[in-house]
């Protein structure tokens, strides 16, 4: 004992007892932002960050595949309107990973993809190190924003600006990149504690200004045949009450997009999705709410609107709630964009039109009756196609069950990805809770489904039913190992129709299996088995019905080949004219 009384011994004493390092400020200032989990896989040089962030507390889940992790990340970012982490090695590591990150700034999802690198000084020189690679260059265009942290005393500025660009204004990707000696850089715990930062008010309100929102009200107010898009957007903005008060108040029918399901129950009442081909040429003022108007929505012009021709105005004018000042115009002219978030957007218009200002303009009767017309013709419609029940199964008989168990399991997420098994899931399977169905998104990818699986059920907690194409399966099926392991409630179903769009393709020359079929009568409910999960084979309706029950029931991971006549299917689902030929032949 005794007090030490050489100063530079002393100094010593101090440091060696109060030193941290990077790994240990990258870990704290996750922590310091409310950042709980990591969605990663690990290898050189970020194997001690898993593993210590595990021992912190973190969550830690670990992938088969960068991509997947990746994809995981970014719905959680969806989900949660926190940046999903995504943690990966270097070089092909990050490369993996680098499509999650360019997929989550096309979505919009707020997600960080942290990368361990090789040494600058190498990398930069071209001098061959292990794994070497300028991964920020090449993360900067496919991302939000990109940095790079040198010094263990800049860690905390690096998230805190990581964790802004991700969920700040218009949400997206964002890369950060941990060269393999700033982890093990020391430096006195006091100057790192100091060194963290704790973001204040990350994703700051953006009101819209009034005489945008008087421009807006008044275009509405002209509006005969008023309609709402609701977009993923509204979905991420967790403004659900206030959009379900327009919605209700104005009095206005509304289309959902794909992730928008459920924002209002798909059964509700305004809801024109069943009369979708009816009401976008019909309508007069179209109030798009965090939708864009790009190839899902064909750009706002062309036949879908109205128009005579492929890229006509149908004569529709727009309003358009968006975070993004530089969305209005990018198809078709907004004649009233709405700057802000959408809750505070929505606030606006709904003061707006309060009693005191007379309310709102409903609808005309005759434009509700026939949106309500056609809506009754095709429900019926569908509702005897999915009375049928062939042999053997088909999309429609398959997803009849589907739509049932979702009914009675409103709590529960739907993953869904695909061509036929995505299109006809997306028009059979009513949602009733926001958020509630993730999918292929933006680009129409696939390979999201696992990935999306496992983050769907770690960060919300519910039941997790994923409907997917066979082929679509197939770039993430490994995952099911990583389900198994953490004993995720995912229930998958595979609609099997042995091919990419189907299985009956031939090769004309007879040597190999055609591009797009598998092997025919494949058993992917034997992958799951190897794993300790319940693989379940189903012909038939009762068999899915049975099966899915007792998945929801017991919470096991669970997979069920559903078997589909490999005739059903059209090529590219409803996307054909995307297909050169087929654009080609129209
Ligand atoms: P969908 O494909 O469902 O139509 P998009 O991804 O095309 O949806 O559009 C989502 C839009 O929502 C984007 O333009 C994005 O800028 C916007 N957005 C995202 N979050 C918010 C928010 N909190 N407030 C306002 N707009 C938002
Ligand atoms: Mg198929």
């Amino acid at each position: 004992m005794g007090i030490v009384s050489d100063p530079a011994a002393r100094a010593a004493e101090t440091a060696a007892q109060e030193m941290t390092d990077g790994f240990n400020l990258v870990i704290e200032a996750l922590k310091l932002n409310g950042i709980s989990t990591i969605y990663g896989l690990p290898g050189i040089p970020i194997t001690d960050l898993t593993r210590k962030a595990q021992a912190a507390g973190l969550r830690v889940l670990s992938f088969r595949h960068e991509q997947n992790a990746g994809y995981a990340a970014s719905i959680a970012g969806f989900l949660t309107q926190k940046p999903g982490i995504c943690l990966t090695v270097s070089a092909p590591g990050f490369l993996n990973g680098l499509n999650a990150l360019a997929h989550a700034t096309v979505n919009c999802f707020p997600m960080i993809l942290i990368s361990g690198s090789s040494e600058r000084e190498i990398v930069d020189l071209q001098q061959g190190d292990y794994e070497e690679m300028d991964q920020l260059a090449i993360a900067k265009p496919v991302a939000k924003a990109a940095y790079r942290v040198l010094h263990a005393e800049d860690i905390g500025v690096g998230i805190a600006r990581a964790i802004r660009a991700a969920v700040s204004g218009r949400p997206g990707g964002v890369y950060l990149d941990l060269p393999a000696k700033l982890f093990a850089q020391s430096l006195p715990a006091d100057a790192g504690r100091q060194s963290l930062i704790q973001v204040v008010d990350p994703a700051p309100r953006q009101v819209p200004a009034p005489d945008a929102v008087k421009r807006a009200l008044d275009l509405l107010k002209s509006a005969k045949k008023p309609l709402i898009l609701l977009g993923k957007g509204a979905a991420y903005a967790q403004a659900d009450a206030n959009i379900r008060k327009l919605v209700e108040s104005s009095g206005m029918p509304y289309l959902p997009m794909s992730m928008a399901k459920g924002l209002l129950p798909d059964t509700h009442e305004q809801c024109a999705s069943a009369a979708r081909s009816y009401v976008l040429p019909e309508a007069d003022v179209v109030l798009l709410i965090g939708a864009r108007l790009n190839w899902l929505l064909s750009h706002g012009k062309g036949k879908t609107w109205g128009g005579k021709g492929h890229k006509d105005w149908g004569g529709q004018k727009f309003v358009q709630i968006d975070i993004s000042p530089q969305e209005a115009d990018s198809n078709v002219r907004i004649d009233a964009p709405l700057v802000g978030d959408i809750d505070s957007c929505v606030s606006a218009l709904l003061a707006g039109m309060n009693e005191k200002a007379g309310g709102w303009a409903k609808p005309s009767a005759e434009w509700l009756s026939a949106i309500h017309e056609k809506k009754s013709k095709n429900v019926a419609k569908m509702a005897e196609t999915l009375a049928k029940n062939p042999t053997p199964m088909n999309f429609h008989s398959a997803l009849n069950v589907v739509r049932d168990i979702v009914k009675a399991n409103p709590d529960a997420m739907l993953v869904n990805e695909g061509a036929n098994a995505l299109d006809f899931t997306r028009s059979i399977v009513d949602m009733y809770q926001p958020r509630k169905r993730v999918d292929v998104g933006t680009w129409g990818i696939m390979g999201v489904g696992m990935g999306y699986c496992v983050a769907a059920a770690v960060e919300t907690g519910q039941q997790v039913i994923a409907i997917e194409g066979d082929s679509a399966f197939g770039f993430s099926g490994m995952e099911v190992e990583t389900i198994c392991r953490y004993n995720l409630p995912v229930c998958i179903v595979i609609m099997n129709n042995n091919g990419v769009y189907k299985g009956t393709d031939v090769d004309p020359t007879g040597r190999d299996p055609a591009p797009t079929v598998f092997v025919k009568g494949a058993r992917y409910d034997k992958i799951m088995e190897a794993f300790g999960g319940v693989g379940v084979n189903a012909g038939t309706p009762d068999e899915l019905r049975r099966a899915m029950e007792e998945a929801i029931r017991s919470k096991k991971p669970t997979l069920i080949n559903a078997v589909i006549d490999e005739t059903a299917g059209t090529e590219s689902g409803r996307i054909t004219s995307l297909n050169p030929t087929a654009a080609k032949k129209a």
